[in-house]
Order: C-alpha cells, then structure tokens, then sequence
C-alpha cells in the first residue's frame, strides 16, 4: 500500500474562541475545540433562519408508503 497517513494531525484554532486544537478524535467537535464553542457559532448562524438540515429524529420514510 502507498496510503500515507501524516504523522502529525493537522493543528487548526477554534474559529470561536481561537484556541489551538488537533485534528484528532481528541476534538470530536472540531473544528471547534468544544461542544460549547461548537453551539455558539451554530447560534450565529441560527440567528439568521431556523432551517436545520437533516430529518427528524426517528424518522422513517418507510413507514409513510402507502401500501
Ligand atoms: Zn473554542
């Protein structure tokens, strides 16, 4: 195999509180550095409009076909 996976994870800043983070799984939130810094940036662009994409939890399309 030629996959070459870098050595070191790519270094990136929270875009809200501009703290350094990882790219890592250590960050599940990044590119945010918390789950925190993550709803305070959705919540500025959830100021402008409320649509939120994706389906309704639960949601089964199946279960709507006529028979
Ligand atoms: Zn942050």
């Amino acid at each position: 195999m030629t996959d070459t996976t870098p050595q070191e994870p790519l270094k990136l800043q929270c875009p809200t509180c501009k703290k350094d983070i990882l790219w890592t799984d250590d960050y599940p939130f990044r590119p945010f550095c918390s789950d925190r810094c993550r709803l305070i940036d959705l919540g500025e662009w959830a100021s402008e409009g409320h649509r939120i994409p994706g389906k309704p939890a639960g949601f089964n399309p199946e279960e709507d076909l006529p028979e």
